[in-house]
């Protein structure tokens, strides 16, 4: 996925030693700062990317309240902008080793900083899962996409494919319909799990057709992609459907690695927490989509995140 560590500069202060440090700058991550640092708990929040995670590469997000529809970029630089209006530090790096055992936390970045803090909260995210077929890795970059706001561009005017049936695959594949000439959602079954009022939008478009009980068994081509084969999971069939690029949604992948052998996770990554937000290890909270949870959205983030803020302040009594 293309996320640039655009300022490229390691921490803004030379303090290294915190009240609460952040791992990660989404939403989640985002709200508890404003609410550690409107506690007057001093608060660094650490991200090796963009800051306001994932949803910079969203479109737009039309359910976080307040906002009708807002671009993700711009909602994440609110985000960001807020929390900096307290008094939030920042620093463009990226946790590689974490000491979660004591009561005073540490964590070591790629910059050799190496930070300690009471309370640690985890706000990794997630990255797209991969679909996991022969093509997928070949034609990376080359017509295989997982972010449509980053590589739409590149299909002006030509036929794509956009593979899943959540929010993400018709969210994008909606955006995508007004840049390509067509867009065929492949799904594995004959329903759609993306929000009803997405699917209603999706249905009325004209360039946009779905292939109902399917999966993409192979993408290939030759310089870039040409095709994709497509298995009718119902009669066994398979055939040969013409596309000059594979979007890709079928799911997230917890970014946990760091922590796996420290907090509970599910069988899937996902971190296990309380309902304040708190592992199984004192001080260590998780927030967003990193966390096991029922839904993944701004405002679950979000509201992850004022949690886990409110509770930690007992640490600091
Ligand atoms: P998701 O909700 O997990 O959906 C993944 C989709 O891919 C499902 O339709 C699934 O099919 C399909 N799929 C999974 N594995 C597959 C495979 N091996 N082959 C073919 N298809 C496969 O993932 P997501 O859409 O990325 O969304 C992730 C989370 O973020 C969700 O909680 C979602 O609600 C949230 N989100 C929210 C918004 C928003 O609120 N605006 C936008 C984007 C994402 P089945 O349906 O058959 O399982």
């Amino acid at each position: 996925m293309p996320m640039f560590n655009l300022s490229g500069m390691s921490n803004e202060s030379k303090e290294k030693n915190y009240d609460v440090v952040i791992v990660g700058a989404g939403p989640g991550g985002l709200s508890s700062a404003i609410y550690t640092a409107r506690a007057k708990l001093k608060t660094l929040v650490l991200e090796k990317a963009i800051e306001g995670g994932q949803i910079n590469l969203t479109n737009m997000v039309e359910d976080y309240p307040g906002f009708v529809s807002i671009s993700g970029e711009e909602l994440a630089d609110k985000f960001v902008e807020h929390a900096r209006e307290f008094g939030v530090s920042f620093a463009n790096e990226e946790a590689m080793e974490m000491d979660l055992s004591g009561d005073v936390k540490k964590i070591k970045t790629d910059f050799g900083n190496e930070y300690t803090a009471k309370v640690v909260i985890m706000d990794t995210g997630s990255n797209p899962r991969k679909l996991g077929v022969p093509g997928e890795d070949e034609f990376a970059n080359h017509g295989v996409s997982y972010c449509a706001v980053c590589d739409g561009s590149f299909f002006k005017d030509k036929p794509v494919v956009v593979i899943g049936g959540g929010d993400s695959a018709i969210e994008e594949g909606i955006y995508l319909s007004k840049i390509s000439s067509k867009v065929s959602v492949i799904h594995r079954r004959d329903k759609l799990r993306a929000q009803k009022i997405v699917q209603e939008r999706a249905f009325k478009i004209p360039n946009m057709n779905f292939f109902w009980n399917s999966v993409v068994t192979e993408i290939g081509g030759g310089n870039s992609v040409e095709y994709v084969l497509l298995k009718d999971v119902k009669s066994g069939k398979i055939t040969k459907h013409s596309t000059s690029g594979a979007f890709i949604y079928v799911g997230l992948v917890p970014n946990s690695k760091l922590v796996e052998n420290a907090v509970e996770t599910d069988d899937h990554g996902f971190i296990i927490t309380d309902e304040h937000m708190e592992t199984k290890v004192k001080g260590v909270y998780a927030v967003g989509d990193v966390r096991k949870t029922v839904l993944r959205q701004v405002v679950t983030a979000a509201a992850d995140g004022a949690i886990a803020a409110v509770d930690l302040t007992k640490y600091f009594d």
